[in-house]
């Protein structure tokens, strides 16, 4: 079996790609990166929840970096607003993810409340 590593294919060792130049393998690769961060970011879902603690956003950031990793956007500026007032006051927030189900779970999970996008 061939260890060039030349592989399209996660579990495969090595494909079609074995024969073309490093020039040509460089391109197909890059071509690749391009499609896929094209298709992420086409996926992004932007979910909205009203919040009204500063420790369930935090406890929000860690299941979307359990779950997605790098590949999600929180809101800039949120601490600021969940902790500037003495009294809790709801605040809507976003997050962009891929998956849009990660609105309705996280909203059953800590008793936030989900909110419909504005416009729609
Ligand atoms: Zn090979």
């Amino acid at each position: 079996m061939c260890d060039c590593g030349r592989t399209l294919n996660p579990e495969g060792r090595c494909d079609a790609s074995h024969a073309l130049s490093d020039e040509q393998y460089a391109e197909m690769l890059e071509r690749r990166q391009q499609r896929l961060k094209l298709s992420e970011s086409v996926s992004m879902h932007r979910v909205y929840m009203e919040i009204d603690d500063v420790r369930v956003w935090y406890k929000i950031i860690r299941e979307a970096n359990k779950l997605y990793g790098k590949n999600w956007r929180g809101q800039q500026g949120v601490k600021r607003r969940l902790t500037s007032s003495p009294v809790r006051s709801p605040q809507v927030i976003w997050f962009e993810v891929p998956d849009e189900k990660f609105a309705t779970w996280i909203a059953l999970k800590y008793a936030v409340t989900p909110v419909a996008p504005p416009g729609k």
